[in-house]
């Protein structure tokens, strides 16, 4: 069942059924015939339609933005700040799309070739509720200007997006079987990935979908973007201004309710900064995030996604605290509604389960560092590897800690966040391949080498 249920209130809105198995297989054969033609338009047309999604994505942020308020709980100036970003997006791959896709020149020891970049056929997106546009586009916009059309799985709380999203590319020009989205449930998902005619596939998700979805791939031989979790470290190896790092972190943190893949989740400060930083911030989250309703512009701790989600951080929280670890603020769960207090977790030791997991919701764990070789270790040791950040003074000492991370992204003296023509991904369990800038369109692309 996909079904809309308002996380503020816990209130159900509204109950939409899975699509049927024939609904299904209806739609990966819509893709499959939308295919054909919709590879054969110019790259110049295709790009265009994407310029001009960018524009409809503008002109509708209002309306996104209020569907994300309503079915996953984002405060509505973030909604509206993500549209944003999909704009950029949409923008980036509308505007460069032609020039990454014309033909690579090569002279070989033994003559001339190109690499000509072509599609390679109709692919599968299963999307999270977290950035329910956001995430959607960046798989989208590269992938319909190279020429590949589209199956959309979005996840089973989202669906009113998922219907916007859809109505938007189409009224931008893209033909109604070159993106389709179906309501399907992950129970079809296998069936999906064994059909001929879908030829690749990327989630953006929990580990366990990845696990999932990689092994159907693998068992039917299909390329995999995943995008899964992380517990990214954020090193403060010192700083000129620690109201304005303190800031910073718990911003990058909260942001999005704290339900972003490349959060900071884990701050490893240095003992000499320890103490200070972990008042500053307790401080901080204590007095600046307040519990309130995300259509309330003014509001700056909006509920988490679902009433589960937030029991599940909550349980996350308290088996950390039962464990040993200090609660320095936050940790209670507020109803009605999916709220949970923001908080802030110290003296998390490798015994506990919050070491090793990701916390998807409103809490920084802090960790204290006395060398940098400490600060590095701590940060390495996790099963993730998306992002990391590192401030500091010295931009060297900085740049010399962030090749010693083990991630896919290192933010220097900033946090999180995504742009459009910067590649986005991680490494050990948070996933493999790249979306967003010049490498985000090669995923799913056919490098065919022409030797002339
Ligand atoms: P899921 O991974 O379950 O959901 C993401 C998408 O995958 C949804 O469309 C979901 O469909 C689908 N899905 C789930 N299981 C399968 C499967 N076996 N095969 C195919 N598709 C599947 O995320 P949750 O909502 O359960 O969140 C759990 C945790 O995942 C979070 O706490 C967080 O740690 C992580 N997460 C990470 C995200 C990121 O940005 N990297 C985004 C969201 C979650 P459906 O909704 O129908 O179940």
């Amino acid at each position: 069942m996909y079904s809309v249920t308002d996380p503020a209130t816990g209130e159900l809105v509204e109950e939409t059924p899975n699509a049927s198995d024939e609904e299904v297989l209806a739609a990966i054969d819509r893709v499959h015939r939308g295919y054909t033609a919709w590879r054969r338009r110019p790259v110049a047309e295709r790009a265009g339609i994407a310029l001009r999604a960018a524009e409809l994505f503008a002109e509708r942020s209002d309306e996104l933005a209020a569907i994300m308020t309503l079915e996953m709980g984002k405060r509505i100036n973030e909604g509206r700040g993500e549209i944003g970003i999909v704009v950029d997006i949409f923008e980036y791959y509308g505007t460069n799309g032609p020039a990454l896709l014309a033909d690579e020149p090569l002279t070989l020891k033994t003559g001339r070739a190109v690499i000509a970049k072509e599609p390679i056929g109709p692919l599968l997106g299963v999307m999270p509720w977290n950035f329910p546009c956001y995430q959607v586009a960046r798989f989208v916009a590269p992938n319909l200007v190279l020429g590949n059309t589209i199956l959309l799985k979005h996840a089973s709380i989202c669906p009113r997006s998922a219907a916007a999203i859809e109505r938007v590319l189409h009224d931008a020009g893209v033909p109604e079987d070159a993106y389709v989205n179906v309501f399907a449930s992950s129970r079809q998902i296998p069936s999906v990935l064994a059909d001929p005619r879908i030829k690749g596939v990327s989630l953006t998700g929990s580990e366990r979908a990845g696990i999932s979805v990689a092994a159907e791939a693998g068992r039917n031989l299909k390329r995999a973007v995943l995008e899964l979790g992380g517990s990214d470290p954020l090193i403060v190896l010192d700083t000129a201004d620690m109201d304005e790092t303190v800031k910073a972190t718990a911003t990058a943190r909260m942001r999005n309710c704290g339900q972003s893949c490349n959060a900071p989740k884990r701050m490893i400060v240095m003992a000499d900064i320890y103490e200070e930083f972990v008042d500053g911030l307790t401080k901080r989250v204590a007095e600046y995030y307040r519990p309130g309703d995300p259509a309330d512009p003014s509001t700056t701790l909006p509920p988490l996604a679902s009433v589960a989600a937030a029991d599940e951080v909550a349980a996350q929280v308290r088996t950390a605290v039962e464990q040993g670890a200090t609660l320095r603020t936050g940790g209670r769960r507020i109803g009605p509604g999916a709220y949970l207090e923001a908080t802030v977790l110290t003296d998390v030791t490798p015994q506990m389960d919050a070491y090793h997991e990701e916390i998807f919701g409103p809490v920084a764990l802090v960790f204290r560092a006395g060398t940098e070789e400490e600060a590095i270790d701590i940060a390495n040791d996790s099963p993730f590897g998306l992002g990391a950040a590192v401030f500091g003074t010295d931009p060297e000492r900085a740049r010399g800690v962030a090749d010693r991370i083990e991630a896919g992204m290192v933010y220097l003296n900033r946090s999180g966040g995504s742009v459009a023509d910067l590649p986005f991904g991680g490494i050990k369990r948070s996933g493999m391949g790249r979306e967003l800038g010049a490498l985000g369109i090669e995923e799913f692309m056919n490098k065919k080498s022409i030797r002339l």
